[in-house]
């Protein structure tokens, strides 16, 4: 029975349904679920680690729900720097197919390492190449090491460029593998109960990378083991262009004709959607991954995740990438969400006030959505939010540091309005994963040093 106290916690920020915010209080964790919360006889004299958390904000633990962790490997490619979408994709496709199962291993833990110093307790990750012999295994191997909640997506790629797809033919897959891979994969790792450490999602690539048939078939597998489905959706007007062509249905529609819709599943990007296909995302559960960092980058757009929150769209954030933004820094990422929906809302006429200009979205929405929005996108009721009974995943930030100096008349909002910074704490399931703002399970010198040969290597070919 392990028990983890944090005493004298400056600022709890709970995102509980009230969204109460607590000033010097207690946080108990036990058996990694939180066991009490508050400064009364319910929070005990002292614990098996006991941490004194004075000058520090805590928050429930960010989490990611759209990344590609081996992509880390790619980031800043000369040649993909300046492109759109399907011409980074073209760009990269043939570097990637040199990927090892070496690879896609420290790749995972560098992202997992920027992930959980920047504040994130529960990532996604989409790994849909699997070239030489590489596997979901490696990547859910690497991530047990680090100790963060992982829900894997298996990927896939069976549309090739013979037949009408974008990725070239020797990264795509047979059918026929892809779905007992699936199902393998399931039957191995797959765990749904309360305080789950790893969940596998099924996560066919996007509409011009994989068939009809392969769409309706995983949607068909998943619902069979109750496991979600994920992919990317409405992300280019390219996109939107090839569906037309191909399938005859813009992106939204053609997932309603692959049995695509329905609240296991979420998607991530959702720039190009119209209010029609935001009211049915809200009437069905389909949630968003929304990245705004990759969006910006690729110059694909900006997501409407204003009026998707008030109709009602699960929303959360994803950090994408990490060859598409080029960073997989949450915190990092949350406050960027929070300042390109400024930027819609000033091309919707914020700039001039008045009663009908669109509302800023505020620090705590983006923090709402990190968390909160994002337990909600991955189908989690365990998480997102610091409860009696809830995992024991929170994150810390002490107060006293030159980029906060200033704004401490609110120190919640003041991670999202300063510069980004990375975490002095990161708890997951009460087991300490980072400590004074290094991660505790992991060499990192050692880890940059591999990442960087690996990156080299799969550059030159
Ligand atoms: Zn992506």
């Amino acid at each position: 029975m392990a028990t983890l106290l944090l005493k004298n916690i400056e600022v709890l920020v709970t995102m509980d349904a009230q969204r109460r915010e607590l000033h010097k209080t207690n946080l108990l964790i036990k058996d990694g679920f939180i066991k009490a919360i508050g400064d009364g006889p319910e929070g005990p004299e002292s614990a098996d680690q006991v941490l004194d958390l004075s000058d520090h904000v805590v928050f429930p633990g960010l989490i990611n729900t759209h990344h590609h962790f081996y992509q880390t490997l790619t980031r800043a490619v000369p040649k993909a720097q300046n492109a759109n979408l399907f011409n980074w994709l073209v760009t990269l496709y043939p570097i990637w197919a040199r990927l090892t199962p070496e690879d896609i291993r420290i790749s995972t833990q560098t992202a997992l390492a920027e992930l959980a110093l920047s504040g994130c307790t529960t990532a996604s990750d989409h790994l849909y190449l699997f070239p030489n012999g590489s596997k979901l295994d490696d990547e859910i191997h690497a991530a047990a090491e680090v100790g963060m909640r992982l829900h894997a997506s298996r990927g896939s790629m069976s549309l090739g460029e013979s037949k009408g797809g974008l990725p070239p033919d020797s990264v795509v897959d047979t059918e026929e593998h892809i779905l007992k891979d699936s199902q393998r994969l399931i039957e191995t790792y797959h765990d749904p109960n309360p305080g789950s450490m790893i969940q596998i999602v099924l996560a066919p690539c996007s509409p011009f990378s994989v068939t009809t048939e392969l769409m309706r078939q995983s949607a068909q597998l998943a619902r069979e083991y109750g496991v979600h489905l994920h992919t990317h959706l409405a992300e280019t007007q390219d996109e939107e262009d090839f569906c037309l062509e191909m399938f005859g249905h813009k992106p939204v529609a053609y997932m309603q004709e692959v049995d695509w819709i329905g609240d296991d599943v979420w998607f991530a990007h959702s720039v190009h959607v119209n209010h029609d296909e935001m009211s049915l995302f809200a009437q069905t559960g389909c949630g968003v991954a929304h990245c705004p960092g990759s969006n910006m980058r690729l110059g694909s757009g900006i997501a409407p995740i204003m009026t998707m929150r008030e109709l009602g769209v699960n929303v959360g954030i994803g950090v994408d990438g990490s060859a598409s933004n080029d960073s997989s820094h949450l915190l990092g990422e949350a406050r960027l969400a929070m300042l390109l929906s400024r930027v819609g809302a000033g091309l919707q006429g914020a700039s001039r006030s008045g009663e009908d200009a669109p509302p800023l979205m505020s620090g705590r929405q983006a923090l709402e959505i990190a968390t909160r929005g994002g337990a909600a996108v991955l189908g989690r009721d365990d998480i997102g939010s610091l409860e009696v009974g809830k995992c024991g995943d929170l994150i810390a930030f002490n107060l006293n540091r030159l980029e906060y100096a200033g704004a401490l008349h609110d120190p919640v909002a003041a991670p999202f309005f300063c510069t980004p910074q990375n975490v002095d704490l990161n708890i997951v399931g009460g087991k300490i994963i980072v400590k004074d703002g290094q991660m505790v399970n992991l060499d990192v010198p050692h880890l940059i040093q591999q990442h960087n040969q690996a990156a080299k290597r799969l550059l030159n070919g």
